[in-house]
């Protein structure tokens, strides 16, 4: 056994190595006369056990001893050795990481072996006892998928790196970043599938973590990056760029090649971040407004960020108890016969009547409730309120009984949801509605996705005499393959082509062959945007069936195009 004796006073060492000796044990004693020299030996060589003076010259005993706890000095076990007895530093020393705590005057050979022997095994049982608890908290701190820091294990880290950043005066940023649809995979891969793309992102990840850095997985398809050491926000947002970029290479599944691509919200630790939570909630503001802005990018959080996101939180809430609160209406945009100008039809355009900000406009809410899932809701209503508002006004004035028709927007999502054809079909039934009467506007953003299905939804909608106009036509993908497809009856020619009308030749001509395109396939022709005399005259004379502008009436309420349009009748001639 190697035992490193640290006193000062001579006459203590020579008792402490007689009292060894006479144990009759193999000993290898070192012996030093400070703290200084002690140190330095315990740094080179190994020992089983130190008996460490309390009192040095040079040090205090306790500062030595967590010295030689500091980590930098190996495993062994320690006694303090005092000529004084004094409980509070025998417990002091203890609690610094001394095994046992002896006085002087007692030591004699028996006891002293004795104690260190204990000592050693004291130590090895405190250490396996540390073992096991950094084992525990490792798990703790771990996802067990990825192997990643969890969300326990990043505020662990994160708390840490935020000291060290007001420490050292240096940034720290947080990433987090958000696979785009990732749901999508897990619907139609399987949950095995989505584990295996979540371990390949974890793995890619990890490569663009640079010393100091940690990457968490906080749950789902949620990772965040802790960076330190950041000179400026540039570097942030090129680690961003290469986080977005590591995930663009495909990924090959046994089943299938996948492409992914991922959200990222950036927060930097500033004056207005008091606490780890602010930081991570600021990452989530700019994630969210990533995915906002059309995903696979990253943003910044910014004051103006915030109060943006916590404008469209609080709207998504209040939308939750808006229809039941009656707080949407529907206005009404005529619609005129291009050949006679008499009323054809009316576009439905929901408003939100918002007890606190007054009449929103649909582009201020319908992305929202998109996005909240909400607009399955609403659209319905909607429909079902257009279909009995056209019925009760073809009740009250027969004599109109053309071909009025209500045009109803649909979004992508209702396209989506199982319940469309069901709801449409009661909404005509319950209004004792023709299905003619009902047209649906699609965008072609709609017919993306999984065309199969949307397919089969407009078919049977389509097959039920209801008809489908494809609005916004020019603006998007006004791909023919859309046409051929789909069972479209009607084009709405985009507002951005008329209003260009006697300005731009070569957009007039744009919008002439649309015209004769349409025509060619039969369709019905609605040109909407119309704001002067001479683009409904140039529309009409060109071959458009229908037309729809503020040249003829903005979208009012109900009772105001009532007024307007069947109390008073009028033929738009001038
Ligand atoms: P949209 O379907 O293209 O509707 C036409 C929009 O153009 C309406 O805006 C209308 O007010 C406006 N507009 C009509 N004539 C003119 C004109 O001569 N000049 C100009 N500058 N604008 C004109 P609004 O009501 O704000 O609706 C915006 C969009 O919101 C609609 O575009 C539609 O995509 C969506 N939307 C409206 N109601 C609904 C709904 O019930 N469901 C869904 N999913 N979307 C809706
Ligand atoms: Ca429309
Ligand atoms: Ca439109």
């Amino acid at each position: 056994m190697r035992i490193l004796l640290i006193d000062d006073d001579e006459l203590d060492r020579v008792a402490v190595i007689r009292a060894l000796k006479q144990s009759g044990l193999m000993l290898d004693i070192r012996q030093c006369a400070t703290a200084a020299a002690g140190l330095k030996v315990a740094a080179e060589e190994h020992f089983d056990a130190i008996l460490l003076d309390y009192r040095l010259p040079d040090q205090d005993g306790v500062e030595v001893l967590q010295r030689l706890r500091s980590g930098a000095f190996g495993h062994v076990a320690i006694l303090m050795l005092s000529r004084q007895e004094d409980p509070a530093v025998a417990e002091q020393c203890l609690e610094a990481g001394a095994q046992d705590f002896l006085l002087k005057d007692e030591v004699d050979g028996r006891r002293l072996t004795r104690a260190i022997c204990q000592a050693r095994q004291r130590y090895s049982m405190e250490e396996a006892l540390k073992a096991s608890h950094e084992k525990l908290r490792a798990l703790s701190e771990h996802d067990s998928l990825t192997g990643l820091l969890n969300r326990r294990g990043f505020e662990v880290t994160l708390n840490v790196a935020m000291e060290n950043s007001l420490r050292k005066q240096k940034g720290l940023a947080v990433l987090l970043l958000d696979i785009d649809d990732f749901k999508s995979i897990n619907d139609t891969l399987g949950h095995s599938s989505g584990d295996a793309v979540l371990i390949e992102i974890a793995r890619r990840l990890k490569l663009m973590v640079r010393a100091g850095d940690s990457f968490c997985r906080l749950g789902g398809d949620e990772f965040v990056l802790i960076t330190n050491n950041l000179e400026h926000e540039e570097q942030a947002s090129l680690l961003a760029e290469r986080l977005i970029g590591v995930l663009r290479e495909p990924f090959i599944l046994t089943s299938a090649e996948l492409m992914i691509t991922a959200s990222v919200g950036i927060a930097v630790l500033d004056c207005s971040t008091k606490n780890s939570s602010d930081l991570l909630n600021h990452a989530d503001v700019a994630m969210y407004r990533a995915k906002q802005d059309g995903r696979n990018r990253f943003r910044f959080y910014s004051e103006k960020l915030h109060a943006a996101v916590q404008h469209i939180t609080t709207l998504k809430r209040e939308m939750h108890t808006a229809i039941s609160n009656q707080e949407f209406v529907v206005y009404y945009q005529p619609q005129f016969d291009a050949q006679d100008r008499k009323l054809a039809g009316m576009e439905a355009l929901v408003r939100w009547n918002h007890p606190r900000l007054g009449l929103l406009a649909p582009s201020d809410f319908i992305p929202i409730a998109e996005n909240t899932g909400l607009i399955v809701d609403i659209g319905n209503w909607v429909l079902r309120e257009s279909c009995r508002q056209l019925s009760v006004w073809l009740n009250r004035y027969p004599e109109f009984d053309r071909n009025l028709t209500v045009s109803v927007n649909l979004s992508p999502i209702q396209l989506e949801h199982a319940s469309l054809i069901q709801d449409v079909r009661e909404a005509l039934s319950s209004n004792y509605l023709a299905p003619h009467r009902l047209e649906l506007e699609i965008t072609e953003s709609s017919l993306i996705g999984d065309q199969g299905r949307a397919v089969a939804t407009l078919s049977e909608l389509a097959s039920r005499n209801i008809i489908l106009s494809l609005d916004d036509f020019g603006t998007g993908y006004s791909s023919m393959h859309h046409l051929k497809l789909f069972p479209i009856k009607e084009l709405k020619i985009d507002r951005e082509f008329v209003s260009t009308i006697g300005i731009n030749c070569e957009s007039d001509r744009l919008l002439i062959a649309m015209i004769r395109f349409a025509q060619a396939l039969s369709l019905k022709i609605v040109a909407e945007g119309i704001e002067t005399k001479e683009q409904a005259d140039f529309c009409a004379f060109n071959g458009c069936t229908i037309l729809q502008g503020y040249y003829y009436s903005k979208p009012i309420s109900a009772a105001e195009f009532e007024a307007n349009f069947f109390t008073h009748s009028r033929v738009h001639t001038e």
